[in-house]
């Protein structure tokens, strides 16, 4: 069944404007963690399950990908670049559906450390043919990047899409702005009540500031509390602030109807949960990590989702008496069971030591 995204429905002018494609099933279900919310003391303790977004593979990518890659085929774009860490579940997302789309991907991945995780999704690249380019920083992007360009141009006669760090961009981040409205849809359908805080891992910010500006244009009155999982030179008070801006910019320019929402104090960055860096294990994280696996046989993992779980579990006290949504932005679709005996000597040298 295909489901036209609830901005669009909101939104009428937006539908004949924005580019779309239909990649993933929504609305996500909403479920009630009784038990965790239970041994956590909590009344009301749901979970808004984007894990299982797509498919062929899950999570929080899904959403910007279906506007991104939707934009690359308005451009008949022949291949699209993307960027993330050696692991990164946004490179990999955009590879998959790309190559489903019959656009060529390539990545520019960058070091983080070593993880069964890595591998698997190193394998699933291998798997699905991805073009890839190892980097040791991320020092020089914008020459790499224009080195590319020019190697697509004269390769396929067109230059390629272009995708950030996380599918983050203002049209990127309309996937989730219209997730809160596929939200209100469903506090409408009483399938929850109206949550009074939503917790969320903080990367590139996509997601929580989509959803910041979807709540407050959707009229819910619900806080976001996002915990940081990379450095806050990336995502801070000032850069979410910004982006919150742009995709209200974009979407008030797009369709003038749309409310020229104001970031107020609706959003709490916490900063408690990093650890020693980015996909850096915290011992809070990997707790959190056992404890809903217990539980619900959940799996999440500790480079994102849960570290927000545990700043959950942290702030228990305080949230006792409140409706709490725990977004799960985590793809929990099982990889094919092929990758595991594929050879890995078609990937770039350096990235044969993470399977050592
Ligand atoms: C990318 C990612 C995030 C972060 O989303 P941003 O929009 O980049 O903030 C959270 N959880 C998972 C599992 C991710 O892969």
């Amino acid at each position: 069944m295909f489901n036209k995204p609830a901005l669009f429905t909101e939104f009428p002018a937006l539908a004949n404007t924005l580019p779309y494609i239909h990649l993933g099933i929504f609305p996500t279900p909403v479920i009630k963690l009784s038990d965790l919310g239970k041994s956590l003391t909590f009344q009301n303790l749901y979970m808004k399950c984007d894990n299982i977004s797509a498919i062929q593979y899950g999570g929080n990518k899904i959403r910007k990908l279906e506007f991104l890659l939707a934009d690359a085929l308005k451009h008949h774009k022949k291949s699209v670049l993307t960027f993330g860490a050696v692991g990164s579940n946004h490179a990999l997302a955009t590879s998959l559906y790309a190559r489903k789309l019959g656009i060529h991907p390539i990545v520019h991945l960058y070091p983080q450390p070593v993880s069964d995780k890595v591998c698997q999704t190193l394998r699933h690249h291998i798997l699905n043919k991805t073009e890839i380019h190892q980097y040791s920083d991320y020092s020089n992007i914008k020459n790499r990047t224009r080195y590319r360009i020019l190697c697509e141009l004269f390769k396929r006669g067109k230059k390629p899409a272009i995708i950030p760090s996380g599918g983050t961009t203002a049209l990127g981040a309309c996937g989730f702005v219209s997730a809160a409205f596929e939200l209100k849809e469903q506090i409408e359908q009483d399938l929850l009540p109206k949550p009074d805080v939503i917790f969320l891992p903080l990367g590139t910010m996509g997601t929580a500031a989509g959803l910041a500006v979807g709540l407050k244009a959707a009229g819910l009155k619900t806080k976001i509390h996002a915990v940081r999982v990379v450095p806050d030179t990336m995502a801070n008070n000032d850069t979410f602030a910004n982006l919150y801006r742009q995709i209200v910019q974009f979407l008030n320019k797009t369709d003038p109807s749309f409310p020229s929402v104001q970031l107020e104090n609706e959003v709490y960055i916490d900063n408690n949960e990093y650890g020693d860096g980015y996909a850096e294990p915290t011992e809070s994280g990997i707790q959190a990590v056992e404890l809903i696996k217990d539980i619900h046989e959940i799996h999440l993992e500790t480079t994102y989702t849960g570290k927000a779980l545990a700043a959950l579990i942290s702030n228990t006290k305080k949230l006792k008496t409140k409706t709490i949504l725990f977004w799960n932005t985590y793809n929990s679709q099982p990889a094919p069971e092929e990758i595991k005996k594929l050879s890995i000597c078609s990937l770039p040298e350096g990235l044969h030591g993470y399977f050592e």
